[in-house]
């Protein structure tokens, strides 16, 4: 670390100026040493991503597309629940996985965002719940746009600093962080050691279907994501959520479900079923089938829900705003 030598009590000092009394400059740290302050001010700065556009939907969600200090522009998204404040924050600028469904591989990854420039996001909406309604950030998804575990280090340390009691004290289990598949990844996260939760894209229940409509089940193919997530569970002691988006015709047969109750019996899962988010880029359409594909896997055993759905009146599916505004769609 770049404050290698210095004083633990100094972290402490930095943490409750920065999270808590929301510092803006480092002149404002009354109780860190001037020599102290100079050293920061010449290492790092307390910048915040900039609002560049904001959507508020009729049910409270609020919809960001944050600027980074290099013009990036990233997603950010507020959904509230009755149980909390829940921030859906990317990890990437833009995505390479290539899922034929998504928006947000409409335009490939740039670069990875940094530790700082994702609790960027979480204290910009935070700051916005704070003023706005006197209230705060609640649970954490990395589901925004991009691939987490393709920039796995930074992710992980952002979970840990979201997660401290000095900054936004978010309890590890109020976190999930969700992945295409990939197994070496899924593997190192269980032995972390972290409470965090686990949720796999899975959107097929076989191989053939699968990499059709994920690139990265042409790398790893059901058999060996499986045994990841078995391992996972065993390391981990966690379970996972496996998200199911149906699409209408494409995966969302009684057959399927039968295969896809099969397929992931050996790992106890919980099944979200999402609906569909249309984007005028592809021909997929919302599945009409949705009631029937759970009642079937509940009848099979499997846990599942419908993921309740949120800002319907404004840009809601992954990578659609940022597309809008980058002319992609
Ligand atoms: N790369 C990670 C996290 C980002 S995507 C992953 O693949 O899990 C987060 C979730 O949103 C994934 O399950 C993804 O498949 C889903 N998703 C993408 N586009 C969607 C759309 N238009 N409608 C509904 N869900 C979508």
């Amino acid at each position: 670390m770049l404050l290698e030598g210095q004083k633990k009590y100094r972290a402490t000092q930095l943490f409750t100026w920065i999270y808590e009394k929301k510092a803006t400059t480092f002149d404002e740290m009354s109780d860190v040493s001037k020599s102290f302050r100079e050293v920061l001010k010449q290492k790092f700065c307390l910048l915040k991503p900039k609002v560049f556009l904001r959507q508020n939907a009729k049910d409270g969600t609020i919809k960001l597309l944050l600027e980074m200090e290099d013009g990036a522009k990233v997603e950010t998204v507020l959904m509230r629940y009755n149980y909390g404040n829940v921030i859906c924050v990317s990890s990437q600028v833009g995505c390479n996985m290539g899922c034929s469904f998504c928006a947000s591989g409409l335009l490939k990854k740039s670069r990875n965002l940094t530790i700082d420039e994702m609790v960027g996001e979480v204290l910009c909406v935070n700051d916005i719940l704070c003023e706005e309604n006197g209230e705060r950030v609640t649970h954490i998804v990395v589901m925004g746009t991009g691939e987490p575990f393709d920039n796995y280090e930074n992710v992980i340390d952002f979970i840990k600093i979201v997660n401290n009691q000095k900054a936004f004290a978010i309890g590890a289990r109020h976190i999930t962080v969700s992945t295409c598949g990939i197994p070496d990844k899924i593997i190192r996260y269980g032995q972390e050691g972290l409470q965090v939760n686990l949720a796999i894209s899975l959107h097929a229940p076989n191989d053939t279907l699968r990499s059709k409509l994920m690139k990265i089940n042409r790398a790893y193919p059901l058999k060996v994501l499986i045994e990841a997530v078995k391992q996972y569970i065993a390391d981990a002691s966690r379970r996972v959520t496996y998200e199911y988006i149906l699409l209408d015709g494409v995966n969302d047969s009684l057959q399927d479900a039968d295969e896809l109750s099969e397929l992931i019996k050996p790992t106890f899962a919980y099944v979200n079923l999402i609906p569909y988010n249309e984007v005028t880029e592809n021909e997929f359409k919302r599945s009409k089938n949705a009631k029937a594909f759970m009642d079937r896997l509940i009848k099979n055993g499997v846990n599942c829900t419908i993921r309740k759905e949120f800002g319907a009146d404004i840009d809601a599916a992954c990578g659609q705003l940022r597309a809008k505004q980058e002319k992609i769609l």
